[in-house]
């Protein structure tokens, strides 16, 4: 995918590459040679890559990116990187002198998850905008996506000024929150001048995305002309900055990506998708974020939803705000022709994007959660359900939520598997998510840059 160097911010490769040997991923920078090597060699090593790490193992440990597990997996961490990563099996560790954190014979490790379409800042319970927006709240709200193992997100537009003070601050080797990328307002120029102007003043504040919202708002206003949006992608690339795309229709899919889109934001929900769009997806390697819960949360709470008894939802959901979610005045906001509009289309979109994930077409996980009553970390758990029910496995939705993930987004130096080189950023699962997405909730542990992660008090 190109203009995507800003998010590729590839680290020296400083791992060591004599790992490549015995079925030890090497960085994704490229500089381990797979020359094989004796075990004597790997042992010797592996004392030196030993000293001063912290290792982890586990019965079953998941790259992000294979068909099977690698068993009773030892990862090898320093200052918050993998440095390697193998079995037991092929090669003990030292009876002593090494730093052993033990997640559990029976356990599952996979890479900490990635919402690549969320939104941090933009609303506290079912308040939105300016008014709420601070420093904490973003914070508060990073915790929560943690808290569900999801460890980095990708914030597609609208967040407030303190989420870049936020994102600036994080320390990469111990978060504490969900790692963030932020887009900034989302851009709506009238006129290709305006269009030019809108990018360079958001440039100014140093994004890592810029996006575009180019509906009619279900007719409420005139959709963003071709013209002006071929202008904001142009004028994005020549900042250097991916753009993401709202969009609701089929033809502005296509026009997008004729312009150069780098995301597609949302599923195409008026009509099905066609050959025309798969084959301009692949030959530019655009993804697309389908944000099936976006849809379910428009009509949902028409009527008290199911999941409103869910423990693994009330553990982050305040009671004030399912109680006037259950208000009369306020579930009537959920009926209506734009409720109807976006019910209708959930099953479109599910079609839509199997069509697009069996030709091919890079799916990365992603939500739209954030705005009001769209719940950061649990509607990523209920979006990766909705994509195993729509006809992918569960270990074809774990890659959209991990290694493809942080491929479409441009984070695949850093993030997305546990691979030397990378953060080491995972999760600890009771269960087995191959059989089935429901067990991704059964989190025991999540650790970001090898720290475990400690969740807040509850709210
Ligand atoms: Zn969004």
């Amino acid at each position: 995918m190109r203009n995507k160097s800003r998010l590729n911010q590839r680290y020296p490769v400083w791992v060591l590459a004599f790992v490549a040997g015995l079925g030890v991923a090497a960085c994704d920078g490229g500089a381990a040679d797979d020359h094989p090597i004796n075990e004597q060699t790997f042992s010797n090593d592996l004392a030196n890559l030993l000293d001063g790490s912290e290792v982890f193992t586990a019965g079953y440990i998941w790259d992000g990116r294979s068909d099977s597990y690698l068993e009773n997996g030892a990862m090898v961490v320093r200052e918050g990187r993998m440095m390697a990563i193998f079995s037991t099996d092929q090669q003990a560790l030292p009876d002593s002198g090494v730093n052993v954190t033990e997640l559990g014979d029976h356990h599952y490790v996979i890479p900490g998850l990635i919402n690549a379409h969320g939104h941090v800042g933009v609303a506290d319970g079912l308040d939105a905008g300016a008014a709420v927006a601070s420093e904490e709240l973003v914070r508060q709200q990073l915790m929560t996506y943690a808290q569900y193992g999801i460890t980095s997100v990708v914030s597609l537009g609208d967040e407030p000024a303190e989420a870049f003070t936020v994102r600036d601050s994080i320390n990469p080797r111990n978060p504490q929150m969900a790692r963030l990328w932020v887009a900034g307002d989302v851009l709506d120029p009238q006129d290709t001048s305006a269009a030019r102007d809108q990018v360079a003043e958001a440039v100014e504040h140093n994004p890592d995305w810029l996006k575009i919202r180019v509906d009619s708002q279900l007719g409420r206003r005139e959709a963003m002309s071709g013209e002006v949006y071929t202008q904001v992608i142009a004028s994005a690339h020549e900042a250097q900055l991916p753009l993401a795309s709202h969009m609701v229709t089929l033809e502005h899919a296509k026009g997008l990506l004729r312009a150069g889109t780098d995301l597609i934001a949302h599923s195409v929900r008026d009509t099905a998708v066609d050959d025309e769009l798969i084959d301009l997806m692949l030959a530019q390697e655009v993804c697309i974020t389908p944000t099936l819960t976006r849809e379910l949360s428009t009509y949902v709470y028409a009527e008290r939803p199911e999941f409103f008894d869910d423990p693994f939802f009330r553990q982050s959901v305040s009671d004030d705000v399912l109680e006037q979610l259950q208000q009369p005045e306020v579930q009537a906001r959920f009926r209506g022709a734009d409720a109807d509009y976006y019910e209708t289309a959930l099953p479109l979109a599910k079609d839509n994007m199997m069509h697009m994930f069996a030709a091919g077409v890079g799916v990365a996980m992603g939500t739209d959660s954030g705005p009001p009553a769209r719940f950061q970390g649990y509607f990523e758990h209920l979006e990766m359900e909705m994509m195993e029910n729509a006809g992918m496995t569960a270990i074809e939705v774990m890659k959209s939520a991990s290694s493809v993930a942080a491929q479409c987004m441009g984070l695949a130096g850093d993030l997305g598997e546990l691979e030397a080189g990378r953060w080491a950023d995972f999760v600890v699962l009771a269960a087995d998510p191959m059989q089935s997405t429901e067990n991704l909730r059964s989190i025991e542990a999540v650790y970001i840059g090898g720290e475990l992660f400690t969740p807040p008090v509850n709210r």
